[in-house]
């Protein structure tokens, strides 16, 4: 069963939870306790299979033969190659590489089975209407998001992003996603701005009567949805089993995990994952200059209003770190009253945790951070000593962890999760292999080629021939024009 954060709701089924996206009146749903799961009951299955495992006491009312079905996607094609999660060895640590999905970020891990779980749900709860999907994205969820859902029936997505605040290989991947059913809005502010507008949605009764007039309900395919949290779970179980079959951490020892952040939703799956049982010790949050979670996990004060830096990891430009609730939650010893108090909207974003919370907090979680220079000088150097290449936002979990090191010089085996291919930030991550500054105008479609012809990696087929295909005019609204457009769109 789940139930929500904030105490006002419970005993709500799986497809409850993954129906409704959030709880209708504040906070997230979580489940009410947390399976165990031995990893060596996992040994020699495909990650096909584990994802079955792991996902299958999560969701009870789901029967075998089709939780099989919707885990088939990472064994058909969709994900290159026969593994979807291959863990690399570099130096001495390892990086499990989560995109080798269609749209080359992690967000395909999830976002390929949740349109399924979605689908699935809906019909346990005899719901005859259709679905509306809204997201708000700092660039990658938006396109794995709208790859998910194109042409689903009964299904409807509509994505908002932050005019600017995405690359240009971004906002081209999104505009050029096919399907009747997709649909792609700019908004003029920052992606806080935009994700807290969409936020607003959910709880416009009028707009939502309107709708439900259109047989239409809202869904959110963010990772304040658990059918976006729980595929990530399976990932840690197969980077630890790939530990273990590669030699790398000794049956039953621990491995640590560096996950660069921004809205807490792979960070909060690795901790969901050692809550099960599987054997991580350190788990190290890694932000860019928007370093909200460094400052929380230092002081305890959790300050959002602050000013917002857009970054060359702008998938991390994120200051409003939604899933983080869900683990001060856990922290608090599910202290449901105290969230509540914690996010009540009177504090505006602001809000201090008790000595205790703030303890297993420091506990559970190292938190570093890294600058936009820093950044750069991390990609140039890595490739220097490994010849592997990172994207930005993995490169700032490499320096963290270079930082996390040199403060506890901890030998345990330790992998990093590197979510984006370093193809889907071309130009900057050939300004930093060049060594030049990161202002170089360079069009980022030659990008692409440039940085092929420098490291002999292949350009992943998503990101293939993208300033060729036709793309989608784009309407571009203020954040408090969003409900008009919606309004224009569906009823
Ligand atoms: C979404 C994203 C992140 C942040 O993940 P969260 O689950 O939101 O913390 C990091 N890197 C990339 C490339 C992303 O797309």
């Amino acid at each position: 069963m789940y139930e929500s954060t904030r105490g006002n709701l419970s005993g709500q089924s799986a497809s409850q939870a993954i129906t409704f996206g959030m709880v209708p009146n504040g906070g997230l749903f979580v489940p009410s306790t947390f399976p165990v799961l031995n990893w060596q009951d996992l040994q020699g299955l495909t990650y096909r299979d584990v994802a079955q495992r792991v996902m299958t006491p999560y969701l009870p009312e789901f029967s075998q033969d089709v939780l099989s079905d919707i885990v088939d996607v990472y064994a058909d094609g969709t994900f290159d190659g026969l593994n979807p999660a291959p863990l690399i060895s570099v130096g001495n640590f390892g990086v499990l590489e989560l995109w080798h999905g269609p749209t080359a970020a992690f967000k395909d891990m999830a976002l390929q089975v949740l349109p399924d779980l979605l689908k699935v749900s809906q019909n346990h709860l005899d719901l005859d209407t259709d679905v509306l999907i809204l997201v708000a994205t700092s660039g990658d969820t938006g396109k794995a998001a709208l790859e998910g859902f194109k042409n689903r029936a009964g299904m409807h997505i509509v994505v908002f992003y932050p005019e600017g605040g995405v690359s240009a290989v971004q906002e081209r991947q999104m505009t050029t996603t096919e399907g009747i059913n997709t649909h792609v809005v700019a908004v003029k502010g920052n992606f806080d701005q935009c994700q807290a507008a969409v936020k607003r949605m959910f709880a416009m009764d009028t707009l939502k009567a309107q709708l439900e007039e259109k047989h239409l309900i809202f869904s959110s395919a963010n990772s304040i949805n658990w059918g976006r949290l729980l595929p990530q779970i399976v990932y840690y179980y197969w980077a630890y089993l790939q530990a273990v079959e590669q030699g790398k951490v000794n049956s039953g020892n621990n491995m640590n995990v560096v996950i660069p952040t921004g809205n807490f939703g792979n960070l909060l799956a690795a901790y969901y994952a050692k809550r099960m049982g599987l054997p991580i010790d350190r788990i190290i949050s890694a932000s860019n200059s928007n370093n909200v979670l460094f400052d929380f996990f230092s002081t305890g004060v959790y300050q959002s209003k602050r000013a917002f830096f857009q970054t060359i990891s702008p998938s991390m430009d994120i200051l409003v770190s939604s899933n983080f609730e869900r683990f001060l939650f856990e922290m608090s010893g599910r202290n449901s009253k105290q969230v509540q108090t914690w996010y009540d909207s009177s504090n505006q974003g602001t809000f201090t945790v008790d000595p205790g919370t703030l303890k297993l907090c420091q506990a559970t979680v190292f938190a570093g951070w890294a600058n936009e220079e820093e950044t750069l000088e991390t990609i140039s150097r890595s490739y220097k000593a490994y010849e592997y290449v990172f994207d930005p936002h993995t490169a700032v979990a490499m320096k963290v962890y270079e930082d996390y090191l040199s403060v506890t010089n901890d030998q345990t085996f330790t992998v990093i999760a590197s979510t984006a291919s370093p193809y889907k930030f071309s130009t900057n991550v050939l300004t930093a292999l060049e060594g030049g500054k990161q202002e170089s105008l360079r069009d980022e479609w030659v990008a692409l080629g440039d940085l092929s012809k420098l490291t002999g990696w292949k350009i992943p087929s998503g990101l293939q021939g993208l300033d060729k295909k036709p793309a989608k005019i784009v309407e571009v609204c203020e954040p408090e024009g969003i409900m008009e457009v919606l309004q224009r769109m569906f009823t």
